[in-house]
């Protein structure tokens, strides 16, 4: 069966990363229809719309989604196509690769962040001059879902360690957000009790010091929203940086996937952005449609590449996005 996959190149060097990951694609001979669409700053430009409801509509309608990235309008883009795709989990993975300096080479998690509600669920109020609030919203169902989620991750193998007796991490404030993050814990902890899976626990303050500190001890991290956002993001300072790192955003039977990093304004159009964050996206993208071994295939590639070169020059080498890029292939 053929799988429609909808690309979306965004602005910025999402237009050179984003053609990258699909030559990477396209390579492996695969059953898979790419539509193009478009988002971001120049569509806004150019039709008012940042998000046009065409592309909205075939993101919704979509196997998958590649995504670059989107400039000044990201907010109108990526919150309503993560809604678009159904997607109540976002999936960070945070490694060091061999060969690419890292404050912290032994870095390897996963996060597992919440991806529809807590802070993040939009509802905020000025009620008066000195006053404004936001409304914090967890419900049970959207915890349970994310805990299931986490549990088939690590029973599956998913994880850093591969080993499903590794279980994971929650990360959580409910010792001060008692009512919120309390039931959010409760239900996460309850689900991987039923399940049978190891669940431990650490306070996100305290946890944002050990994660630096010592990586080695953990895994699969499961967090609120905005803990997660936070989290994964620390966590990509310890292993390199922004231009290596992709993320998924996995819906019931969609899934929109993108590298973390944005449109890298200082280095657009010159053909140098490193590939690697858009091509790993793919491997996420290609192993969410079920193809696992392709998707082991490019990520061993793009390792591969990464530690005995091409490499563009955030890494320190001076060759070209299309260089990497055929590198890769040729790998494959
Ligand atoms: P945006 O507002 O779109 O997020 P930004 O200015 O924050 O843009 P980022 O894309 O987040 O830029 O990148 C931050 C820094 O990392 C920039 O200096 C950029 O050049 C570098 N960078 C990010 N991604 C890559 C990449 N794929 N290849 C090379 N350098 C990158
Ligand atoms: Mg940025």
């Amino acid at each position: 069966m053929t799988d429609e996959i909808v690309v979306i190149e965004g602005d910025g060097i999402g237009r050179e990363v984003v053609p990258a990951a699909v030559d990477v694609l396209e390579s492996l001979d695969l059953d898979f229809e790419f539509v193009a669409a478009e988002a971001g700053d120049a569509t806004k430009a150019a039709t008012g719309e940042a998000l046009p409801a065409e592309t909205y509509e075939r993101a919704a309608d979509a196997d998958a989604t590649l995504f670059g990235a989107a400039g000044e309008t990201a907010a109108d883009v990526i919150l309503p196509l993560r809604e678009a795709v159904d997607s109540f989990v976002n999936v960070r993975p945070a490694k060091a690769f061999p060969g690419v300096d890292a404050l912290r080479p032994e870095t390897d998690v996963v996060f597992l962040r919440e991806n529809t509600e807590g802070v993040y669920s939009g509802h905020e109020d000025r009620l008066s001059e000195d006053l404004s609030t936001l409304t914090r919203v967890v419900t049970s169902s959207a915890s349970r879902e994310l805990a299931e989620y986490a549990c088939d991750f690590v029973e599956d193998g998913r994880g850093p360690a591969g080993d499903p007796d590794e279980g994971f991490t929650i990360a959580h404030k409910a010792n001060v957000m008692r009512e919120t993050d309390g039931r959010f814990r409760d239900e996460v902890a309850a689900v991987a009790d039923e399940r049978g899976v190891d669940a431990d626990e650490e306070l996100m303050d305290a946890f944002a010091t050990k994660l630096p500190l010592d990586p080695g001890q953990y895994g699969v991290i499961v967090c609120p929203n905005l803990a997660g956002d936070v989290l994964s993001d620390l966590a990509a300072g310890l292993v390199g940086g922004l231009g290596l790192l992709p993320s998924a955003n996995v819906g019931h039977d969609n899934g929109l996937f993108e590298p973390v990093h944005g449109t890298a304004p200082d280095i657009a159009g010159e053909g140098v952005a490193n590939p690697t964050a858009a091509v790993l996206s793919a491997a996420m993208l290609l192993e969410y449609l079920g193809h696992v071994e392709e998707g082991q295939r490019v990520r061993d590639a793009v390792e591969g590449v990464l530690s005995d070169g091409p490499r563009t020059g955030d890494l320190g080498g001076s060759a070209t996005t299309d260089e990497v890029t055929a590198a890769i292939v040729d790998r494959l």
